[in-house]
């Protein structure tokens, strides 16, 4: 049996293993570390989560299209996006008993910033400087390998059949070079105009030193971008409505405003025009990011111009003019976003003098909307009534049948995944047709609903 905890982040991780929501990877084998598998519950959460993104950035604006773009790419993507040269993270190991560290997260800890532009050989001098105060997490000691840059792209051999390993093709770092790649083709085929944006929710891949605090630092998920075309110098005004675009989603997930903070970055990479991240306070973590927002300027598409000798350029349908056009991007951690909102919803509370465990979601992100029991298992006619609701609730929306135990710990599961209604069919639904009882999650409130009733009830409340 495991072991009571306060923590609330270990109790949101128990729970989501408990009920089917997050899995460890490859666990039968002893579970990969940075890998989580999402379980029956928690795929559906992520679904809503990306539905309710995919609706808000593409279907909800003029200007906005959708992409899904391959992650393979031309190897040389990722030399024109700076991906293998810069794309790497400060590494050192202890002596002792190797244990790799990330040393600017490490001297984050003891109040040092250790920026990520910083040279091998700036990064060592700090390192060298302080990490006699350093000490290694597994064994105590604090004699360390002097830092190197570790490159955080995963390899693949798709394509080469050469066994040397000497042409690697690259797992995607970040999921919205594809967005880079068909810029043009998007010009070319669909009737979009500057000012307009192309949404991507795909996968990344990094090769993480050391992935921590669960789905907050993995090795593999999934990022939802949007990248927004404007006309060189036009990007400030374009640039605080997405800011406050993005906001106002967090919002529409639930997420109480007070557990959201903003960051202005303060050393801007070279070509950066801007950049704020969106933060979280995640239980027992603190704040830290979900999302960045970045003002790039024209160097995306200048940079893939170079390498692919394309002409990338934008000619402007009414005067010619022709101009490559800035980006404003925005790229979300979906994963981190399903924790984040996990943790929101995460509540205890007593409710007739029992206490529970309740997931307070969103009703558009709850994984089920709403679940079936008829009262009593043992008594056909009941059973019968409740199966037939169910079936008529499942052609419009998520939902669960179950008659195992009794009433209150039905109720209780439910509330533990989230499900904002449960419906049971008593002796009254049968015997004067007076419909079921509607208990609402939140409240444990019932009320009589008339079957015909249950589901517009359901979708408008
Ligand atoms: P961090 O500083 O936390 O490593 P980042 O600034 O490198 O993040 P970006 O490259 O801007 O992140 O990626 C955009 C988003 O992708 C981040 O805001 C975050 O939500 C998500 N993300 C980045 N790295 C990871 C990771 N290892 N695990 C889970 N999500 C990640």
């Amino acid at each position: 049996m495991q072991a009571e905890t306060n923590d609330k982040m270990e109790k949101i991780i128990s729970l989501c293993k408990r009920r089917g929501f997050v899995y460890q990877g490859s666990e039968i084998y002893g579970g990969v570390a940075g890998l989580y598998d999402f379980g029956p519950y928690g795929v559906e959460l992520l679904n809503n989560i990306k539905n309710s993104w995919w609706k808000e950035n593409v279907h909800a604006r003029d200007n906005y299209v959708g992409l899904d773009s391959a992650m393979f790419k031309d190897p040389r993507v990722w030399e024109a996006s700076g991906h293998t040269k810069g794309f790497s993270d400060p590494l050192s190991e202890c002596k002792k008993c190797n244990t790799r560290i990330r040393v600017d997260k490490e001297l984050e800890k003891i109040g040092i910033v250790a920026d990520e532009k910083m040279s091998e050989g700036e990064l060592n001098k700090i390192f060298t400087e302080n990490k006699s105060k350093i000490k290694c997490a597994k064994c105590g000691a604090n004699d360390f390998t002097p830092v190197r840059a570790f490159n955080l792209l995963a390899k693949s051999n798709l394509g080469d059949f050469t066994n040397a390993g000497d042409r690697p093709v690259y797992l995607p770092g970040e999921a919205c070079q594809g967005i880079y790649l068909n810029y043009k083709n998007i010009i070319d085929t669909v009737r979009v105009k500057i000012p307009f944006g192309v949404a991507q929710i795909g996968k990344a891949f990094r090769n993480e030193i050391s992935p921590r605090n669960f789905l907050f630092r993995v090795r593999e998920f999934e990022q939802a971008d949007t990248q927004f075309f404007v006309r060189p110098n036009e990007n400030k005004e374009a640039y605080e409505k997405i800011k406050r675009e993005r906001w106002a989603w967090y919002l529409s997930l639930g997420i109480r405003e007070q557990n959201l903070k903003w960051k202005q970055h303060e050393n801007l990479v070279f070509y950066a025009s801007d950049a704020w991240d969106i933060l979280y306070n995640f239980p027992t973590y603190g704040f830290d990011e979900v999302e960045g927002i970045h003002d790039r300027t024209n160097y995306d598409l200048t940079q893939h111009m170079k390498h692919s000798g394309v002409d990338l350029n934008y000619t402007d349908p009414q005067t010619g003019e022709k101009f490559i056009p800035w980006i404003l991007e925005t790229s979300m951690g979906v994963g981190r976003v399903f924790l984040a909102v996990l943790s929101d919803a995460y509540t205890e509370d007593e409710i007739g003098g029992e206490s529970r465990v309740v997931l307070k979601l969103a009703n558009h992100l709850a994984p089920v909307k709403v679940a079936v029991f008829p009262l009593l298992k043992n008594k056909p006619e009941l059973v019968e009534k409740a199966r037939e609701v169910y079936k008529m609730l499942k052609k419009e929306m998520t939902c669960e049948f179950d008659d195992n135990g009794n009433i209150g710990k039905r109720y209780r599961r439910q509330d533990e995944i989230g499900t904002p209604y449960c419906v049971t069919v008593d002796f009254e639904t049968i015997e004067e047709g007076s419909g079921v009882t509607l208990r609402d999650r939140d409240t444990g409130q019932q009320e009589r609903v008339k079957i015909e009733d249950l589901i517009h009830k359901i979708q408008n409340s």
